[in-house]
């Protein structure tokens, strides 16, 4: 028996069990574990008139009040981490430590946004003009959407939805088909944390529900987290419905390893970097950029600790990665690195046929490390998401920033490097939206802000931090004068408040 899941609409799971759906499967295994219903126009319309309908009383309460839902959240959140972390590991197929640091990140964004009175207070000028003050506030919009992707199905959500509650909006969120288990929990604890139903709704589903939610003329904005053709599809429809887009799309990110580096820090960095999540995060090192002799270096010592590197389903406390998402992701992958291999690159390790017993039906492979990769190569030009490692060797410095900043994609890259100057020369130079120096993955806490430069962001606003608070408000400024009761008759010049 599998498992039925549906919608969370206006405060509960509903019974839509008819019309489309898709399997959802344990990674581990292979086994469908449950069928998800994918919402059509009908169950679109009922999402967000629900969203609609809890928006002006929602709105209306205090910043104050709206934290105090979230602060509940967070300590609902805290205490429901392992049980979060599990839905998660079923069906994404992530290691248990893994899963809760997701939900840890998560988490820090719930409180983050437990700070709205704080973060909404606007500015105020008294004295603008003889008796007159001005102030801005930052005001919601209204109902705002989110489409999320598998491969961080609790914290990607929770860049998103805590944000726009804290600032007044209500939500309907679209998550990952693959992986939806733990957004439904999520939305079912903020209930239970006492926010009014209708102000968060998960819809689940595929491009049809997406598309509802670009054309909704009630949607008044649309937050993506995904791969990069659909991230631009999503930021070219929205915007052409007049809504605001921020559209988070995929990456490759790029680590320079410098040859004063300490080399033994920079292979492990590479190696959590690299292989975590088998490869599946937006973050993920894809590609280590070696200057001079660092390629030798680093080689000798990535190797061996990729051969060894150990693959477990997510309750293996000792596996440092656990199976891809699908067989069909699995089969991409696999079939990059014979590309790979095709393509000339030297292929040092080879995970390809590595599966794991008892676990033979899993999406289980090896990592695999490969060297003397170059720019022309599909294996650097395209995003993999799996667990492979390309090596590309650069002469210098500049050839290395050269790299990086040539790519398509500019999420996040990293130098690892004891030299100050070069590290703050980087800094500058690096065409991409997130920096790490001598960090291997410089995800920013949640009160800065997530998001890459050119291909891998469309639109203005990065997520969470000031930023997500920007993204969610829009601006109103008064201006306001309360007369002595003197009527001084009409102006007809522009006022310029002397
Ligand atoms: P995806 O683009 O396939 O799916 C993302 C979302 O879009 C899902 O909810 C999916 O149902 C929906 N979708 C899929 N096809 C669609 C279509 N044709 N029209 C409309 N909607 C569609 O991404 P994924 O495979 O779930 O996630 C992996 C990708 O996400 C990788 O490229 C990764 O780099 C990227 N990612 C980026 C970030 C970031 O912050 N930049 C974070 C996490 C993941």
């Amino acid at each position: 028996m599998t498992e039925q899941l549906t919608h969370f609409i206006d405060g509960a799971r509903t019974s839509d069990t008819g019309g489309r759906s898709g399997p959802v499967y344990n990674p581990a295994t292979g086994q469908q574990t449950a069928t998800v219903a994918f919402a059509d126009n009908a169950v679109l319309q009922r999402a967000v008139a629900s969203a609609k309908q809890a928006l002006p009383d929602w709105a209306g309460k205090t910043p104050l009040t709206r934290a105090r839902v979230l602060f509940k959240y967070k300590e609902l959140l805290e205490a429901n981490r392992d049980k979060l972390a599990e839905l998660i590991c079923r069906e994404h197929g992530k290691v248990f430590s893994d899963a809760k640091g997701e939900v840890t990140r998560g988490i820090e964004v719930v409180e983050f946004a437990t700070g709205a009175p704080h973060l909404l207070k606007g500015d105020y000028t008294p004295q603008v003009g003889g008796s007159v003050d001005s102030f801005s506030m930052r005001m919601p919009l209204g109902v705002v959407a989110g489409i999320t992707p598998f491969n961080f199905p609790a914290m990607v959500p929770m860049w998103m939805f805590p944000v726009a509650l804290a600032c007044g909006n209500t939500f309907v969120l679209k998550p990952s088909e693959k992986d939806p288990s733990a957004p439904l929990f999520l939305a079912e604890l903020l209930m239970e944390a006492g926010a009014p139903k209708g102000v968060l709704n998960v819809v689940n589903g595929d491009k049809q529900a997406v598309d509802g939610l670009i054309q909704h003329p009630d949607v008044q904005a649309l937050s993506f987290v995904g791969s990069t053709p659909i991230a631009e599809y999503i930021y070219q429809h929205g915007c052409a419905q007049n809504k605001r887009v921020q559209a988070l799309g995929g990456a490759k990110n790029h680590m320079v390893v410098m040859p004063d580096a300490d080399m033994d820090q920079a292979a492990d960095a590479l190696m959590g970097a690299g292989y975590g999540s088998a490869g599946e995060r937006c973050m993920a090192v894809s590609v280590a950029v070696t200057v001079g002799e660092a390629g030798d270096q680093l080689i000798s010592r990535l190797a061996p600790k990729v051969e060894n590197l150990r693959i477990g389903p997510w309750d293996d406390a000792k596996a440092d990665m656990g199976p891809l998402v699908t067989a069909d992701h699995l089969q991409k992958v696999k079939g990059y690195v014979d590309l790979g291999v095709e393509e000339g690159a030297e292929l040092i390790v080879d995970g390809r046929s590595q599966s794991l017993q008892g676990y033979e039906n899993g999406n289980f492979m090896g990592g695999c490390l490969f060297d003397r990769v170059t720019p022309d190569m599909r294996i650097y030009k395209e995003e993999i998401f799996g667990p492979v490692l390309s090596v590309v060797r650069a002469n210098s410095y500049d050839e290395a920033v050269e790299l990086v900043n040539a790519h398509e994609f500019g999420n996040g890259s990293a130098i690892f490097t004891r030299d100050g100057d070069a590290a703050r020369q980087y800094q500058q130079e690096a065409q991409t939206g997130m920096v790490g120096i001598n960090v291997p993955i410089p995800v920013p806490m949640a009160f800065h802000s997530f998001g890459g430069w050119k291909r891998s962001l469309f639109g203005d606003h990065h997520m969470h931090g000031m930023e997500g608070v920007r993204f969610y408000t829009r601006l109103k400024t008064v201006t306001q004068r309360w007369p002595t009761g003197i009527r001084a008759g009409a102006e007809y010049t522009m006022p310029t408040m002397e």
